[in-house]
């Protein structure tokens, strides 16, 4: 009995220190919460119901009154740039670096939101001078990060090289792929310049940064064929398979255009249309088509085209059968094709894009850098038909 009641005087005791412990917590909430400046208050509650003019007009009075308040600064300067304030963002930020007394931290903190700024409202050179100074300390590979941005929009290559490779000193996941096609900018350029021998050396190093790089294989084929040496070009050309069959759609053309410059057509029809059998891509088809029709006849592209929908059916290629077949087919039948055909068409008014994996984007022309999210080798080189859904 003695040891039930014991038991029984613990739930108050608890309760009461309970009661203690609150109300010391509200205590001292009371006490620094007087030392807050009202709009403080006035402020969260605009954010809070969904009024950030308010609320930046109540924090703005924060400041002012207490411009000690350097996490607010941050975040009002932050709210600024992502509204696209970027001019009252700056100021914010410029404000708190003129501050002497601004401990070492806070100061590479602000630098690094100036920077932000003036990326956001497109002053690279001014972006470029701030992050700059960012060489070290816990923005360090932030800045160095923003900088390398700057240098791809400003297209600057040699010096988004550099930066990519300073990175990868500092510690973040390679960068070899970035870095190899930073390369093969460089030989396009070169080539677009008709310095063959300098984009021979960009590609060189594009490939010893990244041995995938699929891009500088078609490049050295350009490259060799700008010269007129067909030859090389092919052999170029058709590295391609083994570094990634899916990149075969993007030299069909190129090879197949060699091979008549040297007289081959027909090898050239044969090692396409073998392509076309081994990966069943419905782009090489495409490609391949009104060669095979024009060197081999309308039926054999037909067979090519029929066994090439029975492996991957899509509309186009289906556009395709449809049209290989009106080629032999007489009247009425031709009629009835036709009318087929036009409604296919219709079915797939935007033609087939090709997609940016990491955003999205959808494009008519392939890229190696996205437009729309800057991302590199995003795109497989694949168009993919919109997605049709019934009426
Ligand atoms: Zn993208």
């Amino acid at each position: 009995m003695d040891l039930d009641f014991w038991w029984l005087l613990i739930v108050p005791v608890a309760f009461a220190l309970g009661w203690i412990a609150a109300r010391y917590d509200l205590k001292t909430l009371l006490s620094e919460s007087a030392n807050l400046p009202r709009s403080y208050f006035r402020g969260l509650n605009f954010l809070l119901n969904e009024q950030p003019d308010q609320a930046i007009d109540a924090f703005i009075e924060v400041v002012k009154l207490d411009p000690e308040t350097v996490e607010l600064h941050f975040a009002l300067g932050n709210l600024f740039r992502r509204r696209g304030e970027t001019d009252r963002a700056i100021r914010i930020h410029q404000n708190l670096l003129s501050r002497a007394d601004l401990p070492e931290r806070e100061r590479d903190h602000a630098l690094f939101e100036l920077g932000q700024d003036f990326l956001k409202a497109g002053l690279l050179d001014r972006a470029e001078e701030t992050l700059a100074r960012l060489d070290s300390g816990e923005h360090a590979i932030g800045a160095q990060r923003a900088l390398l941005t700057i240098y791809e929009i400003e297209k600057d290559w040699p010096k988004a090289i550099q930066v990519a490779e300073k990175l990868e000193t500092m510690g973040v996941p390679p960068l070899a792929k970035e870095i190899a096609q930073f390369h093969c900018e460089l030989a396009q350029d070169a080539l677009g310049r008709k310095n063959p021998a300098e984009a021979a050396d960009e590609l060189a190093l594009a490939l010893k940064a990244n041995e995938q790089n699929v891009r500088a294989t078609i490049l050295a084929g350009d490259v060799a064929a700008a010269a007129g040496q067909h030859e090389a070009a092919i052999s170029a050309w058709r590295r391609v398979e083994a570094q990634n069959p899916s990149y075969l759609p993007l030299v069909a053309e190129k090879l197949m255009k060699a091979y008549q410059a040297l007289e081959r057509a027909e090898e050239g029809a044969t090692l396409l249309t073998s392509y076309v059998e081994r990966y069943g891509s419905s782009d090489l088809l495409d490609i391949v088509y009104p060669y095979v029709a024009e060197l081999r006849g309308a039926e054999t592209a037909h067979a090519l085209a029929r066994t090439q929908m029975q492996a991957a059916p899509n509309l186009a290629g289906m556009t395709r059968l449809i049209e290989a077949q009106m080629a032999t087919a007489e009247e009425p039948r031709r009629g009835e094709l036709e009318l087929i055909r036009t409604l296919v068409k219709q079915r797939t008014k935007n033609l087939p894009r090709y997609t940016c994996q990491s955003c999205g984007f959808r494009a008519r022309l392939f890229y190696w850098q996205c437009p729309g999210c800057s991302g590199w080798e995003t795109y497989a080189p694949r168009r993919v038909e919109p997605i049709v859904t019934p009426q």
